[in-house]
């Protein structure tokens, strides 16, 4: 048994807002990795995590030994003394690694970064457990759509004066006031820039701060328009849109400063989002690959029966109105990386972790990655192959996770060209 490169066991999270059955990947990757899963076809199948947060922790396949103690007893061997010292811990890995199959709109919400999630812990320890910063990135695995950072201002204008029952929450002063005083071509960072955001904000506070009563009223009439009038509405999408996630959360605050307020984001299978801290977002339906820093740091805004910190919520955002195109990642080459297939590198700009995504759709064949300086985790999403190091080849078929050590080089080979693997990783330089 290899301490470099070994298969482990991921449990599994059946939140009400999974996919139901077999139509979720959790679900499929859980049951073909596990035979002792048997899939249940009413029930939601959620979250896949791999990792060593204690809520569920990954296990060693061969021999049941938990992650998170495999790491405290040979930190150096299993983070490297690197990681250990620029993330302070001994025991635990700076990411986790997820799979959602997401059936039911999650709630709008954003995270903190590290300087307001210590403000917000002083203050208020309760809801706000840690004070870390959550940057999460999903892509892709099916067609995925979600809510992401506030739409184009002239698109917020334009509604403003379309929609009526959006115009009644806000008012017509702000309304007024936005629709005539934003500079939509405003260069980043300039004075023009930060008089937008603050006029943004003057809307998105007035909706999340409108009362229940108001709210319910209006929703309904919006509603209405969706159903009889989809022409009043400046997306095609939108209409049918707020029809649904109304059936999920009926007259809900988040219609207004989700479905109005919020890019509607459509990912097709293998592109992906970085969320940024401070940025308002949701995950409406699809299966995705995520990857988020340890933190369970949530501000939240609509489609939830949790506690709401609208005052904060209103007070922390970035404001930032870029169009939905511009939220999509790019991707890296992978470096030390050469053979069969192709690797790209999902890298956000933060250093807990980033993705490296690996297809073979021309050809199967071997490829081969260099060492990495820290721990990875990788999952086998689609296809067959295998995986090796060093003497150590494992089968490699959807839903296997296995754990890679710092330092370890390693070998995929694509018996068949659906073959495709994730690997998130942690580099301390
Ligand atoms: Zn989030």
């Amino acid at each position: 048994m290899s301490d470099k490169l070994f298969r482990l066991d991921a449990g599994f999270q059946q939140y009400d807002w999974g996919k139901l059955g077999s139509t979720s990947a959790v679900a499929k990757y859980a049951a073909h990795s596990d035979p002792s899963v048997k899939i249940a076809e009413d029930k939601p199948y959620a979250e896949l995590w791999m990792g060593t947060h204690t809520n569920v922790p990954s296990y060693r396949h061969d021999d049941k030994a938990s992650l998170r103690d495999l790491i405290s007893s040979n930190p150096k061997e299993f983070l490297g003394e690197d990681v250990i010292k620029k993330f302070q811990s001994t025991t635990e890995l700076p990411f986790l690694f997820k799979v959602l199959s997401i059936r039911k709109v999650l709630s709008i919400q954003a995270h903190p970064d590290k300087a307001l999630g210590k403000i917000l812990r002083a203050q208020d320890p309760k809801n706000y457990p840690d004070d870390n910063h959550k940057p999460e990135m999903a892509i892709a695995v099916t067609d995925f759509e979600g809510l992401c950072g506030f739409k184009p201002l002239e698109e917020i204008a334009d509604e403003l004066k379309r929609i009526p029952e959006l115009k009644a929450i806000v008012g017509d002063e702000i309304a007024e006031s936005f629709i005539k005083n934003i500079k939509p071509h405003a260069v980043k960072g300039s004075s023009e820039d930060s008089e937008n955001k603050k006029l943004l904000q003057s809307v998105f506070g007035k909706v999340m701060n409108a009362s229940e009563p108001t709210i319910a009223e209006n929703a309904r009439l919006l509603v209405k328009r969706a159903e009889t009038k989809p022409e009043d509405f400046n997306k095609p999408d939108l209409p049918q849109l707020i029809i649904d996630l109304n059936k999920q959360f009926p007259d809900d605050v988040g219609l207004f400063c989700g479905c109005l307020l919020l890019n509607h984001c459509k990912l097709n299978a293998g592109e992906a989002i970085f969320l940024r801290a401070k940025d308002p977002h949701a995950y409406i339906n699809g299966d995705i690959i995520e990857c988020m820093a340890a933190s369970d740091n949530v501000v939240r805004a609509g489609f939830t029966p949790k506690f709401k910190d609208v005052k904060n919520l209103v007070d922390m955002l970035t404001y930032a109105y870029d169009p939905v195109e511009e939220q999509k990642m790019k991707t890296d080459a992978v470096p030390k990386s050469s053979g069969a297939g192709r690797s790209v590198c999902f890298n956000p700009p933060i250093e807990e972790f980033a993705i490296i995504q690996t297809t073979f759709a021309e050809s199967t064949g071997t490829r081969h990655f260099e060492g990495l300086d820290g721990p990875s985790i990788l999952i086998t999403t689609s296809g067959n192959g295998y995986i090796s190091s060093e003497g150590t080849k494992l089968k490699a078929e959807p839903g296997f996770v296995f754990f890679v050590a710092p330092n370890t080089a390693v070998d995929l080979e694509a018996l068949d060209t659906d073959f495709v693997t994730y690997r998130a990783f942690v580099e301390a330089n």
